[in-house]
């Protein structure tokens, strides 16, 4: 199962590590501190062939543990859907198309 990959191993834990020291425990989805999960910017259910890369995930809130803030559980809400947020910060352009 090519999911798997990304939810364990230690490339996944270190640049889930990274991933935190870049953009800190600000949920991307609520925009609330205290996020304690990494959101992959394209769900690995729509590429899970995608590269294992900080920069392709954020920080978010999870059913493990939702928002302390508004009680959300922001990654799992999210489900497989686009992110709607601006602050993408990649040089990669994923939802460009029409
Ligand atoms: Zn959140
Ligand atoms: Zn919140």
């Amino acid at each position: 199962m090519p999911r798997s990959r990304h939810r364990a191993g230690r490339p996944y834990r270190r640049a889930r590590e990274q991933m935190f020291q870049l953009y800190g425990d600000t949920c991307h989805i609520c925009l609330h501190p205290g996020a304690g999960e990494a959101d992959h910017l394209v769900p690995v259910s729509i590429d899970g062939a995608q590269p294992i890369d900080p920069h392709a995930m954020r920080p978010a809130h999870g059913a493990n543990a939702p928002c302390p803030t508004c009680g959300r559980k922001c990654n799992t809400e999210r489900g497989a859907g686009p992110v709607r947020t601006p602050d993408l910060g990649t040089s990669r352009d994923w939802y460009a198309g029409p």
